[in-house]
């Protein structure tokens, strides 16, 4: 993404984005709007970033699936970026309503670039006049999550919990003090408080370490989001839009305190594929994965056998939306690929732990499969980098998979 650095005026600029669940009802968003207005009754300037009220754009995904097994992605977008313009116009009446400027803008409207691949664009650049026009003017300004328009204008959508994505390049094009996102628990947890009652909120997380958490299954941030925050180093801050608690600070070095372990996240949206007999020559996994790459599926954990007969399994994990499509394109190859079968399986989950310090300290594997070992959890595949290690595991075993991992790591250390 490119940006143009142009601060006017002595005004700082804060970002504040407000996930579904904040907009969800009329009195949610005017409790939003009076918040809002707070933050610009502080003296700043303030860009707010929405995203569809409540379920919105699961009940859009429902209303094209009872038309279309697969809609038209281009159409997808054209439908889902309704969900954000309704609730951009709702926030901009709430504020108009308490007394206030206010405006609201689509992402086509403030110059929201991005790639084509619908569904799932990326932003490339976006245009600051007009929102420096309008905030100049006075105006809140109320900007839709979660989409853009490619150089055709065709209205694209950035992936499922895009806003957040939307609401760190606004920071960036803007050169804003803060991006602040707004949510439904009070910051980042040691784990997944529903699960685990004695997760405890970070104070700080590093930006590498909430990238590894977001796309390992830590649903607060879109891990985009993060990647780009850390890039242009945004201070980003996530909060609890019903209190005034501080939140978890995401930034370069995070305080390492005791910490080797910042916290265990889990994942059941991912499906297994093996495929059977493959051939033990040079190449194969190159045009196995060359397959996938082609389709855009992303791959993530993989497991190769060892040898046997001069032939080898190959198993690796995809998100479970496209373990089918997958599959099938697999199937369809499997004389190319002089491979016996191909079989797969959506009864799978993963749990991961993630923490900067692990590079230093040995042992952190261990005390993991230990963990796992104590409560009777059957692991599939391993998968280790840096800063994180992944077990694949039974998803009747998450629960408590993650408890025991928590405990083991004391991470409940307050
Ligand atoms: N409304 C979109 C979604 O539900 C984008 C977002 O909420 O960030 O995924
Ligand atoms: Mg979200």
């Amino acid at each position: 993404m490119d940006i143009y650095y142009r601060r006017r005026g002595n005004l700082g600029i804060v970002v504040q984005k407000f996930g579904g669940s904040s907009v969800a009802d009329a009195q949610k968003i005017i409790t939003v709007a009076k918040r809002i207005i707070e933050t610009y009754d502080e003296g700043n300037q303030v860009v707010v970033v929405v995203s569809a009220q409540g379920d919105t754009t699961d009940t859009l995904i429902e209303k094209a699936k009872e038309i279309s097994a697969t809609p038209p992605k281009r159409e997808m977008d054209m439908l889902l970026s309704t969900g954000e313009q309704i609730s951009i116009s709702l926030l901009a009446m709430a504020i108009a309503e308490l007394g206030y400027k206010a405006v609201s803008l689509t992402g086509a409207q403030v110059g929201i670039k991005t790639s084509r691949e619908y569904c799932n664009a990326r932003i490339e650049t976006i245009e600051d006049g007009r929102l420096r026009r309008e905030l100049d003017a006075g105006n809140i300004v109320i900007v839709a999550g979660f989409q853009g328009i490619d150089s055709e204008n065709n209205i694209t959508t950035l992936g499922r919990g895009g806003s957040d994505t939307t609401a760190v390049a606004l920071a960036v094009a803007l050169e804003a003090d803060r991006c602040e996102i707004f949510t439904d628990v009070d910051g980042i947890y040691t784990a997944d408080p529903r699960i685990v009652e004695d997760a405890t909120k970070l104070d700080e997380i590093s930006y590498d370490e909430m990238i590894e958490l977001a796309s390992l299954g830590a649903r607060v941030l879109h891990n985009r989001s993060v990647e780009l925050a850390k890039k242009y180093n945004v201070n980003l801050v996530v909060r609890s839009s019903l209190n005034k608690n501080s939140g978890t600070v995401v930034k370069g070095v995070a305080d390492m305190e005791k910490m080797v372990v910042r916290g265990v996240a889990h994942d059941y949206d991912i499906g297994q594929i093996s495929v059977v007999g493959v051939p033990d020559t040079p190449g194969m996994a190159y045009k196995l994965f060359k397959l996938l790459a082609d389709e855009n599926i992303n791959v993530d954990i993989i497991l190769q056998s060892t040898a046997r007969d001069n032939t080898r399994d190959i198993s690796f994990t995809v998100a479970k939306s496209n373990l089918d499509r997958a599959t099938s394109i697999i199937e369809q190859n499997l004389e190319m690929l002089e491979a016996r079968q191909v079989t797969n399986s959506d009864d799978i989950a993963k749990v991961s732990i993630v923490g900067a310090g692990m590079v230093e300290n040995p042992g952190i594997a261990c005390m993991m499969f230990e963990a796992l070992a104590e409560v009777g959890v059957n692991i599939y595949m391993i998968s280790t980098s840096e800063i994180k290690i992944s077990c694949l595991i039974s998803p009747e075993d998450v629960e408590k998979a993650i408890r025991a991992v928590h405990k083991k790591f004391k991470l409940n250390y307050e």
